[in-house]
């Protein structure tokens, strides 16, 4: 016997049609590459048995950035349709251009995660956009984006929420962070399109590009469990990760070099630094010092450079400022 799946190939995902309490994998359709033929984006669909949310999960929306794909692997080694309520659409690979390329961008060199919802008619990486909108975001009740560090950066395991509003505030309490960040919805990214559009939604980021981080996977899974529970799609008490481990600031910036050089970046991940610490040396090819770059806020980092050759502007440390006390009541409604 064949072990082989068939998978079907999709204009459009309609979840209305497919069986309760089975896994769908399925190709759905998007624009067209230079062959004619459509960029097909791996769609997994987890269909319970009972009443619930859909949630959607997209991971790879830059095509570097994969410890999603296998966070998104593992949760689907561990729900059984027969038993979830809900639905579960698991995207591993939203951006399939930028993954075949190893590449943050899509095709043009574009970031997807600048240019939602795309156009209709537009250039490629637009049009591209705009479909994946269309035919399969639209379909989430709510979302989470996964994503990690860009090439050259490393980071910690760390949430980007609105937490003023209270579904994504939910959310992201319901995740196993080791920093959240508040931040508003940024113009055009996933997440700001799906908040303005009903979907509340969370990204997070989980440590460093190219790489599967087996800690950080778990931990994430962790917080995706957590927010199954929440919702009642499968059983368990919600857990209160957040008072616990994380860290709350109310916004994050980057540190850049002025000169350019050779870098050395001092702090490790999650370390609190002072106001006027020094955190990173920037040396010439002769290997004499040319900078000193000190940080100008206390804060957490978030992320930091761990690509020596850098170039004046280059983003040396990800710092997370004003640290804030966890809210006593974590999770809305839940105690
Ligand atoms: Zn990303």
């Amino acid at each position: 016997m064949s072990n082989v799946l068939v998978i079907k190939t999709k204009e459009k995902l309609n979840l209305s049609s497919l069986k309760k309490g089975s896994i769908h994998r399925l190709h759905i359709q998007l624009s067209d590459n230079s062959l004619g033929v459509p960029w097909r984006v791996p769609v997994i669909v987890v269909k319970g048995v009972g009443k619930g949310p859909v949630i959607g999960i997209t991971a790879a929306v830059h095509g570097d950035e994969l410890n999603g794909v296998s966070t998104i692997f593992k949760l689907l080694d561990a729900v059984d349709p027969k038993t979830m309520k809900g639905t579960l659409v698991l995207v591993p690979i939203s951006n399939t251009p930028g993954y075949l390329m190893n590449q943050r961008f899509f095709l043009d060199d574009v970031d997807l995660n600048r240019i939602m919802p795309g156009k209709e008619f537009g250039s490629s990486s637009d049009i591209y956009a705009h479909f994946f909108i269309t035919k399969i975001v639209k379909s989430f009740d709510y979302l989470l984006d996964l994503h990690t560090a860009s090439h050259g950066r490393v980071n910690s395991l760390y949430l980007r929420a609105d937490l003023e509003v209270k579904e994504s505030r939910t959310l992201a309490y319901l995740q196993h962070p080791q920093i959240i960040v508040q931040k508003d919805d940024d113009e055009k990214t996933l997440r700001g399109w799906a908040n303005r559009h009903g979907i509340p939604a969370i990204t997070i980021e989980i440590g460093n590009p190219n790489t599967f981080q087996a800690t950080l996977i778990d931990e994430t899974l962790d917080g995706i469990f957590n927010t199954l529970r929440y919702f009642k799609m499968i059983p368990g008490e919600v857990q209160d990760f957040v008072s616990h481990a994380a860290t709350v600031c109310d916004h994050s910036y980057w540190i850049r070099s002025q000169k350019g050089g050779i870098i050395e970046v001092f702090p490790e991940l999650a370390e609190v630094v002072k106001n006027g610490q020094l955190i990173a040396k920037v040396y010439d090819v002769f290997g004499q010092v040319r900078e000193k770059i000190y940080s100008n806020r206390e804060g957490i980092v978030i992320g930091k450079n761990i690509r020596p050759i850098c170039d004046s502007g280059t983003r040396v440390l990800h710092l997370g400022v004003n640290i804030q006390e966890p809210l006593p009541e974590m999770i809305p409604g839940h105690h």
